[in-house]
């Protein structure tokens, strides 16, 4: 039968009040167990709030005021009632089921799939005259839903769903739909990693099943989810994991995912955000030196000093990502893409050859460049040797570059996976931890006396549980933004906020206010400690792991909730706490700064 929109409704509204995760999960398959194959693609885009996976920016481009111009239209009330009742309630979805009652509308019962194209086809009102055509567009789909239906549309709409469903979630609850229990979630997450596509992946499962699952291959224009690295100590630790391995410098740049179709070019960031238009340069370059019709690669796109040709810091590069202006940075700060892996060449999908292959194909598929700026594959040097690893990592230090890569050279690009086939080792930082840890806000203190001013005085964050999605508290934060930065935090906050801690949290301190876990921020501290405040790690009647002395660095904007650090991350750290220097046996010829993520040695 074919599935009503009032089903997702339902559902959204059973999550609503929901503080567990089976539960979530449970409620979820329920709802995907009555999906046709025909279907399942639009209901796991819109049980997300969107209408297309997350790489595909599709913008309903209707603010507040023009959705109360559509309830208002709607249910025949004046504009300033809807207007007014928003204030008070503070959630256009509630406003809009408010006058659908009052009005008595009861709406037709539209099929979920009708629901899906009439939404897609506000978004595709475009061009003159458009913002009366969204407002009449959205105006006549609630006439046709009831009081229920149209509280879940408007949130749509709105883009503020107030349930987070996490992709692990989703594809847990699409097993269990099809399975009864977990089995199937290595299969759909296999599908989702290669092709970004949860709604793709759930409409070929119910198609064809695992065996037509097994078959999705990486497809150029679909971004893969990126495969990332595990840490090491020392080159000991990394020539003991991976023998003989490939050694290649660890650049602070930004990474970018390349997809060329013929002359369309694409780029996506580590979080799959689409970055096309940001990087006009390795477009250029990307369809100068590759002739391949088809290639996917990946590299790390750094800027340089056109002066002293020297490689710019991250903060400097990520400028990029902030100014409007493209075209005046490509001359004061060009860039140069350091690639790194071939994923797809000529149209073979290159993801299960070893890295040797993935090496040898990337290095023939991209013809010299003069000059600075362009493509260039990343050096690379063949060891087993610890000494001879710790000249290149040194050297790669003096070049003011992060440390180093060692990649197993029989290992496959793992996509979506942290795993020991690349293994990073970075500069040391003393008396800091070795790495900065992202964490997810999903919380927070107001704080006493002018922190109570700005509305927020400390933030409860939280790193991500990959084994059961969930997101485990590992420390509470009051430093490292200025007070413009906390202000403009909290009003974001402030909008997310929830009555409730989020099914998917894990927590021992609770904050003054639970928000929707959303934001990820960057944080630096001394030390990883052993702690019964925080969940992170926490087994039954034992302590969890905290973060001890922890200032946020920055916002990681372009990073999802669940690409914060892993718990499995922060023991690894509190593991590697006290266990001698980075550079191994060789003690450091020059001293290092202890701040010195930027300064070169
Ligand atoms: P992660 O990406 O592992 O979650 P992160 O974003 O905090 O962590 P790092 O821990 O600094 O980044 O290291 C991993 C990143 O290093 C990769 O995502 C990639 O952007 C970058 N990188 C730099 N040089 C290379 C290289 N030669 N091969 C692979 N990745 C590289």
């Amino acid at each position: 039968m074919t599935m009503r929109f009032r089903t997702l409704a339902d559902t959204l509204e059973a999550l609503e009040p929901v503080t567990s995760r089976l539960q979530l999960v449970a409620i979820l398959a329920e709802m995907l167990g009555q999906a046709q194959p025909e279907e399942v693609r639009e209901l796991v885009y819109l049980s997300q709030g969107r209408l297309l996976p997350d790489f595909i920016q599709k913008e309903f481009g209707m603010n507040e005021r023009l959705i109360f111009r559509s309830v208002a239209q709607a249910y025949g009330a004046p504009h300033e009632d809807v207007q007014a009742r928003f204030k008070q309630l503070g959630d256009a979805g509630l406003v809009a089921q408010e006058f659908a009652e009052t009005s008595g509308n009861v709406g037709e019962a539209l099929p979920l799939t009708e629901v899906y194209e009439r939404l897609m086809k506000i978004t595709e009102t475009v061009g003159s005259g458009s913002q009366e055509g969204k407002v009449t567009r959205l105006a006549d789909l609630l006439k046709c839903l009831d009081p229920l239906e149209a509280k879940h549309a408007t949130r749509i709409v709105v883009g503020r769903l107030r349930v987070g469903i996490g992709d692990p979630t989703l594809m847990e609850a699409l097993s269990s739909a099809k399975a009864g229990n977990k089995s199937l979630r290595p299969v759909i997450e296999r599908a989702y990693n290669l092709t970004s596509d949860l709604g793709l992946v759930a409409a070929t499962l119910y198609k064809d099943g695992t065996e037509g699952l097994e078959t999705l291959r990486v497809k150029v224009g679909n971004p893969v989810r990126m495969a990332l690295a595990e840490r090491a100590n020392s080159t000991e630790e990394i020539v003991a994991r991976l023998g003989r391995c490939a050694i290649e410098p660890k650049f602070d740049g930004f990474r970018i995912q390349i997809h060329k179709d013929g002359d369309q070019v694409s780029m996506f960031s580590r979080g799959l955000e689409d970055l096309t238009g940001m990087f006009p340069d390795v477009k250029e370059a990307i369809l100068k030196q590759i002739s391949a019709p088809q290639a996917i690669l990946e590299g790390e796109a750094l800027a340089y000093d056109p002066e002293s040709g020297q490689y710019q810091p991250f903060q400097v590069t990520s400028q990029r990502r902030r100014i409007h202006n493209i075209d005046e940075m490509r001359q004061s700060l060009p860039l140069r893409l350091m690639a790194f892996d071939m994923l797809l060449h000529d149209g073979v999908d290159l993801t299960r050859q070893p890295y040797t292959e993935r090496r040898t194909v990337l290095e023939s598929a991209i013809s010299k460049h003069a000059g600075f700026g362009g493509i260039e594959p990343s050096q690379v040097l063949y060891s087993d040797d610890p000494e001879e690893i710790i000249l290149f990592f040194e050297d790669s230090l003096t070049e003011g570059l992060e440390g180093i890569m060692a990649k197993r050279l029989d290992g496959v690009y793992d996509a979506g996976k942290r795993g020991f086939n690349w293994i990073k080792m970075k500069r040391s930082y003393q008396t800091l931890l070795r790495d900065t840890v992202d964490c997810v806000i999903v919380g927070y203190y107001y704080g006493k006396g002018q922190r109570a001013k700005w509305g927020v005085g400390s933030l409860l964050v939280a790193v991500y549980d990959r084994a059961n999605d969930t997101f485990a508290t590992v420390t509470r934060v009051a430093s490292g933004l200025s007070e413009e930065g906390w202000q403009d935090l909290y009003k974001r906050l402030h909008s997310e906020e929830i009555q409730h801690p989020d099914p998917r949290v894990r927590y021992v301190l609770k904050p003054d206010v639970w928000v929707v876990p959303h934001y990820v921020v960057e944080l630096q501290a001394d030390e990883v400690s052993r702690s019964q405040m925080h969940a992170a790690g926490k087994e039954e009647g034992q302590a969890g792991y905290a973060l001890r002395f922890p200032r946020i660095v920055h916002e990681r904007p372009e990073r999802k909730p669940e690409d914060a650090t892993s718990v499995e991350e922060v023991i690894e750290l509190f593991n590697m706490q006290g266990k001698g220097d980075t550079r191994g046996k060789r003690k450091a010829a020059t001293p290092e700064t202890a701040a010195g993520e930027t300064g070169t040695e």
